[in-house]
């Protein structure tokens, strides 16, 4: 038999979706929670169902300015004259009865006299001293909001789960509750490794590059809510890394790195996490990012991320802002938006991996269009700036040229 020698040779390596399933399929929500404040609860994720404590709307009310009726007063066959006993405001009801031949003038909002049934909008009729003349067409209960036709008293108003933005915050308001029960912030350790690189603030000696990844990660950790602690930059010395990420385990819900998963440092770092926990090192077909770690160490999730600064956000947003999502309790995850536009522009690239190009929507008068945004070298972080969406070209793809769609997903939401 000939040997396998290709198979051996070839490393084996995940898709972007082994990679994912492999760590969501693993991820269970943190236990604790706390009662917020609603305004603390921007942000934060529901550890449990609210449940309507009174119906929204209170009470059956105008969705018009006009009159309230008695349906069965109306003629079919021509105007209806109605006798005008009162009017009913949004914070005034009317407190009478409306009888037989009379209409109540009311607001939009008002609660619906007692007696009446059906609204009549004010533009369809005719004044005539004290009476209102109403045409013929009226539908019965027309223009009326029913109590408890936007949340039923009892029912779930929001489900566990669901991560609280100002809408929920409104939501919640809107039943009168002044807290809710949210899930515990995660607490995330995170730390940059590599002798080259230096903390801001001081001189670069030479060779030295700034910590920006630190940064980057400070900001998108602080978008998720998490509870932070930096532990700055390790050198890639083993003594010292060994004692900070054992340190950073007995802290943490998850600690994130970044740099020394590439080739030559992994089989170092390997070493020590082997020790430790139980971390596999990674080559997913992605581009930029294919070098990550993940697995745990003590109670602690570990994502060791490559070290360029592109690769970071990538990564980030292909793997590690679910997974945060999916331990502070999120469920179910958010969809993030992807589309397809015309690209304007080529782009060459190989079979094989999946790749995460910067790009810049532009408003054509045919709809949206995008370009590159600038150079693609993993480090730079100024064209990431200058991009608003992710060119997507899956695996498969052997380049697109000027005039094809490609898949986007836009920053909004991702960072
Ligand atoms: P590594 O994965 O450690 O080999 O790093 C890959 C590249 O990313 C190298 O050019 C590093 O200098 C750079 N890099 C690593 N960590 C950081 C960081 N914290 N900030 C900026 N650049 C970094
Ligand atoms: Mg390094």
């Amino acid at each position: 038999m000939a040997s396998a020698t290709t198979s051996a040779q070839a490393p084996h390596s995940l898709s972007v979706e082994q990679a994912r399933r492999a760590i969501l399929d693993r991820l269970a929500p943190v236990s604790g929670w706390e009662r917020v404040s609603v305004r603390d609860a921007l942000g934060r994720i529901l550890a449990e169902d609210v449940l309507a404590p009174c119906n929204v709307p209170a009470h059956d009310n105008s969705a018009m300015d006009g009159y309230a009726v008695r349906h069965a007063d109306l003629r079919t066959d021509g105007e209806t004259g109605l006798t005008i006993v009162g009017t009913a405001f949004a914070g005034r009801p009317f407190s009478g009865m409306v009888g037989a031949g009379q209409a109540v003038r009311i607001m939009t909002g008002a609660p619906i006299p007692q007696g009446a049934d059906t609204i009549v909008v004010q533009e369809a009729v005719r004044l005539e001293a004290s009476r209102v003349i109403i045409p013929p067409g009226q539908d019965a209960f027309q223009n009326l909001r029913r109590a408890g036709e936007d949340l039923a008293l009892g029912g779930v108003a929001l489900p566990a789960g669901k991560r609280c933005g100002p809408v929920e915050l409104g939501l919640i308001a809107s039943l009168g509750l002044a807290e809710v029960v949210v899930y515990r912030r995660l607490r995330v350790t995170y730390l940059s490794t590599g002798d080259e690189i230096a903390s801001i603030g001081r001189p670069l000696a030479p060779g030295e590059v700034y910590d920006s990844n630190r940064y980057t990660l400070f900001g998108v950790l602080t978008r998720l809510d998490c509870e932070l602690l930096d532990l700055g930059v390790v050198r890639d010395e083993p003594q010292a890394l060994e004692a900070t990420l054992r340190d950073a385990a007995a802290n943490s819900d998850v600690i994130l790195t970044s740099g020394g998963v590439s080739v030559g440092e992994a089989d170092f770092i390997r070493e020590i996490l082997n020790r430790l926990g139980e971390v596999a090192f990674w080559k997913i077909d992605i581009k930029p990012g294919r070098p990550m770690a993940f697995g745990r160490i003590g109670n602690a999730w570990m994502f060791g991320l490559p070290g360029n600064p592109v690769a970071v956000l990538v990564t980030w947003f292909q793997f590690v802002h679910d997974a945060l999502l999916t331990l502070a309790g999120a469920h179910p995850l958010p969809v993030l938006h992807s589309f397809q536009v015309v690209c304007i522009e080529d782009i060459p690239k190989r079979p094989g991996r999946r790749e995460f190009l910067r790009g810049r929507l532009v408003r054509a008068p045919e709809g949206l269009h995008v370009e590159v945004a600038g150079a693609q070298g993993s480090g730079v972080l100024r064209s990431m700036s200058d991009a608003d969406c992710f060119i997507v070209l899956p695996e498969e793809c052997a380049g697109v040229h000027a005039g094809q769609p490609v898949t986007v997903q836009p920053f909004e939401g991702l960072f």
